[in-house]
């Protein structure tokens, strides 16, 4: 789904009707801060797009995929965290996806283990 959606939490995120820490903002991309933080930094970097999530995506959405993730990058340097942070596509409800306008989770400020659970 690609249309913008009344009911999309995110979607409404982005137009104001919900309050959100807004973190950064473009053309395309929104950011804003996690309302329940795993981590230090805990920022949601979304499309300003409405698509379900990564298993949505169409090869149109590659651009707008990668400047999320280039925002998240831009963030993490501007927070000084670049010693190790993670960015982070939750797919599908079995991967703990509960929110389902694509978002990547950009976390850091503390040690990060490997594998994630
Ligand atoms: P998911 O579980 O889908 O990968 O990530 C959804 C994220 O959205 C969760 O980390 C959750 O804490 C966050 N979240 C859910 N509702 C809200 C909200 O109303 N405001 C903000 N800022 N974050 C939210
Ligand atoms: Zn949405």
């Amino acid at each position: 789904m690609t249309a913008p959606t009344t009911d999309c939490l995110f979607c409404r995120i982005v137009r104001g009707e919900i309050p959100a820490k807004k973190v950064y903002e473009d053309e395309h991309v929104f950011a804003f801060e996690d309302i329940h933080p795993q981590a230090p930094t805990h920022v949601l970097v979304i499309p300003k797009k409405h698509f379900s999530g990564l298993k949505e995506a169409q090869a149109e959405d590659a651009e707008i995929i990668g400047r999320c993730h280039l925002a998240a990058a831009e963030i993490a340097r501007q927070r000084n965290i670049e010693q190790g942070y993670r960015t982070v596509l939750n797919v599908g409800p079995g991967a703990g996806q509960s929110v389902f306008h694509l978002h990547v989770h950009l976390l850091g400020g503390r040690h990060l283990s490997w594998p994630p659970g």
